[in-house]
């Protein structure tokens, strides 16, 4: 299996770096082939502009799906995001690693989707959910989140974790055709002691290890 993993977070020593190389190590120990997109250390621009395109359709007036259609029949968008939708074209699994910053995604990596997921290339022209092009390909979010479990139940303070992420789960990541695996959660890793953070690790390799047979996840109602 092909993996790509979506990393997002400023400093590589954090504990999502450790997710990150917890899974590369249990993944390849298992056979399969991993990319990783590090955001940060790659310098990668979220900000979704003509720089996303080496061709023009409309010099006068910018609207980016328009653009991303034209480039797409061109071959017209630039190395960094045309390198990052053959990532993405090429795997069979996806991962996003992140840590929860305002019930949602960093701005990198939400820049990373609003660039790279682009009109006529990931989706369009009727292809969505059952019909989008990455159907046949898993996605999975790895988040860490600042607060305890309870905040995050159904009524509890923040409430329901699985309402804060479907709209990554619906909104990108079954929009674009993808089936979507349960999500990989970890509460308060700093205040974990670093017992409880090595058997997380561990515990998500163990995970990744036997990834492939896992039945897709209920992303929760409307
Ligand atoms: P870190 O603090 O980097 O890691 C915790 C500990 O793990 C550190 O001591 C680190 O040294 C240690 N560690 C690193 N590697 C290993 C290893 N190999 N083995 C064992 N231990 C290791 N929280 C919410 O709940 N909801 C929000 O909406 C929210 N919004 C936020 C918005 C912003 C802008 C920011 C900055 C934070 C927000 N937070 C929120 C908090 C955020 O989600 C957490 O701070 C984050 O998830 C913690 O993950 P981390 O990787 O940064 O942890």
């Amino acid at each position: 299996m092909k993996v790509l993993i979506v990393f997002a977070h400023p400093e590589r020593q954090s504990f999502n770096g450790a997710m990150v190389d917890a899974a590369v190590a249990a993944l390849e120990a298992a056979g399969h082939t991993v990319v990783v997109s590090d955001l940060y250390r790659m310098g990668f621009d979220p900000v979704s502009s003509r720089a996303n395109f080496t061709s023009v359709k409309d010099p006068d007036y910018l609207k980016l799906q328009i653009e991303e259609m034209h480039a797409t029949e061109v071959g017209g968008f630039s190395p960094e995001v045309e390198a990052e939708i053959e990532k993405v074209e090429a795997c069979d699994l996806m991962i996003f690693q992140f840590p929860l910053w305002w019930f949602g995604l960093p701005a990198i990596l939400k820049g990373w989707v609003d660039r790279v997921m682009a009109m006529g290339r990931t989706y369009g022209g009727g292809r969505f959910y059952a019909t989008g092009p990455f159907q046949g390909k898993n996605a999975l979010l790895s988040v860490t989140i600042g607060g305890p479990p309870e905040n995050y139940r159904k009524g509890g303070f923040n409430g329901d974790i699985t309402a804060i992420l479907r709209p990554i789960h619906r909104g990108i990541l079954q929009f674009l055709g993808f089936e979507v695996l349960a999500p990989e959660l970890h509460h308060g890793p700093a205040r974990a002691t670093p017992e409880q953070r090595s058997a997380w690790l561990a515990a998500w390799q163990a995970r990744l290890a036997a990834i492939g047979q896992e039945s897709p996840y209920d992303v929760g109602p409307y």
